[in-house]
């Protein structure tokens, strides 16, 4: 009987001695054991009444067990509903309130505050923490070993992974388990994933990230993770000799060039990947100059898996996400024609791998996804003669001054070449007379005394008038989220008073 998603990444564990799982402490779980952990998930949650099509929610560390209730709900045929960490109690009102699971786990610590909220929702609460301690546990010892799966078709629901909401309230991406198939078929093959790989896993795993390219290709190409609870230069430095491939957001690298020892680190290593933030050209050709190896770029959302990667043999271009999946159509819109090579349009797909809507939310639905199967990504970008598509910013980050429209990652590749600039954020302020202004957030590099005004300085004669920024400011860091995303929006709050006449 099928369920595509078990038959493709799950099924096979149960005959696998060979470590699936190795932790940072050096221990191993493997895939047998695995396999036991994951029918032990299953008739834990079927005693708690789960059915398929019910909502399994977790806001739990991230732990071999974390990645087992993963593939027992899909297994059982529900749906897994990952909820990021940082979330509050405030905002998981929200969620549990919109998506009714039948089934809330967290962290034990949080057991007793999250108790009255996850009744009022309906939903049976269960814990389970990093260490894999809590009541889940307990249930999962008194299960059997194996356990038959639920019939599911490629397109029924396997997952609702919730957006970060930059703008609005996060809305609930449903992925179909033929969704999150064939985009791991499709980049598997595309990166050559095969059962001799290693992957270093130090993503988290309540984001398509971690949870789905990074686990799934591992999973379905019967390889090994090296399953780290978060990301550590020292711990990843330690456990890359034994990696083969690594998948992580442009802060690792960044963060790994600045620890010693990383060339030596590796040697061995077959392919390193980047995205769910733009890489910076600089890190990409710096990270060549100190391994030898040229980072592989690619693009994605929640509500599509991936969409482009960079090619595995032939030119990965810098500064750029490659070119559109084998089996993903992607074309660039303005005004609802396509635009020319070199022009700005917004980026839409449409494949196998975009989603079947937001849970209950019709009308965003219609708005994002439309009935002929083309999904608005909202991300704007260029094609270049070759085909590669480099992203030039959201759609909701594009500012307007004066009628004109400025793509802020033009403005920012000029600044972050500067004298004493890191890196940079331009965004939009409201502006009396140009409506929006451009605006600039630099931050310094080690140990530069870094003048605002006379980093603006250096781009006056490079960009139209109206595209350079009205005022800068040197601030330490940026705002990002987990998945190394810089939040624009908390900018656009903290500075939104620049421009506005003093009373
Ligand atoms: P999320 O749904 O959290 O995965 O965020 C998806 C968004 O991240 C996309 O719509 C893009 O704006 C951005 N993104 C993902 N990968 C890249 C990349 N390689 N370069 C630039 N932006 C990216």
């Amino acid at each position: 009987m099928p369920n595509p998603l078990y038959d493709a990444l799950f099924a096979a564990l149960a005959g696998r001695d060979d470590p699936l799982l190795i932790l940072a402490d050096g221990s191993q779980i493997a895939g047998r054991a695995f396999h036991g952990l994951i029918a032990r998930a299953a008739g834990a949650l079927r005693d708690q009444a789960v059915q398929p099509g019910d909502r399994v929610a977790v806001q739990i560390s991230k732990s071999p067990e974390a990645l087992a209730v993963y593939a027992a709900t899909v297994s059982i045929g529900a749906i897994f509903l990952p909820l990021n960490t940082a979330y509050t109690p405030d905002e998981l009102d929200y969620f549990l309130g919109n998506a009714t699971p039948r089934v809330f786990l967290c962290d034990p610590a949080k057991e007793a505050a999250l108790a009255a909220m996850a009744s009022r929702h309906g939903a049976a609460l269960l814990t389970l923490g990093g260490r894999g301690e809590g009541s889940l546990p307990k249930l999962m010892a008194v299960q059997a070993e194996t356990f038959a799966p639920t019939d599911r078709a490629p397109d029924d629901l396997a997952a609702i992974l919730y957006t970060s909401g930059t703008t609005g309230r996060s809305k609930g991406a449903m992925l179909t388990h033929r969704n999150l198939l064939s985009n791991a078929e499709t980049l598997a093959e595309l990166w050559r994933f095969t059962a001799a790989d290693t992957l270093l896993h130090a993503l988290p795993i309540f984001h398509t990230h971690g949870l789905f390219v990074a686990s799934n290709i591992s999973l379905l190409t019967g390889g090994k993770m090296i399953f780290l609870p978060g990301f550590e230069a020292e711990t990843v430095l330690r456990l890359l000799p034994q990696a083969t491939a690594m998948m992580g957001v442009p802060t690792f690298y960044t963060r790994l060039l600045d620890a010693p020892g990383l060339g030596d680190a590796c040697k061995q290593m077959r392919l390193f990947i980047s995205g769910s933030a733009p890489l910076l050209a600089e890190t990409h050709v710096a990270f060549q100059a100190a391994t030898g190896h040229r980072i592989l770029e690619r693009y994605g959302m929640t509500e599509t898996n991936m969409n482009t990667s960079n090619p595995y043999d032939g030119d990965r271009r810098a500064g750029t996400v490659g070119l559109p999946l084998p089996d993903v159509d992607l074309r660039l819109m303005a005004d609802g024609v396509e635009v020319g090579q070199g022009e700005v349009g917004m980026i839409e797909v449409r494949g196998p791998n975009v989603f079947a809507g937001y849970w209950q939310m019709p009308e965003k639905t219609r708005e994002e996804l439309r009935e002929d199967g083309w999904f608005l990504t909202g991300d704007l970008a260029t094609r270049d003669a070759d085909g590669y598509i480099s992203i030039v910013g959201r759609a909701k980050d594009l500012i307007i001054t004066g009628g004109y429209n400025v793509y802020p990652k033009e403005v920012e590749l000029l600044l972050d070449e500067a004298p004493g600039v890191l890196e940079s954020a331009v965004i939009g302020l409201p502006h009396p007379d140009f409506g929006e202004a451009v605006f600039a957030v630099l931050t310094p590099r080690k140990g530069a005394a870094l003048n605002p005004e006379a980093a603006l300085a250096t781009i006056a004669d490079k960009l139209a008038r109206f595209k350079q920024p009205k005022a800068a400011v040197v601030a330490a860091e940026l705002p990002r989220n987990t998945m190394g995303k810089v939040q624009k929006n908390l900018l656009r709050a903290d500075y939104a008073g620049w421009f506005k006449p003093k009373a």
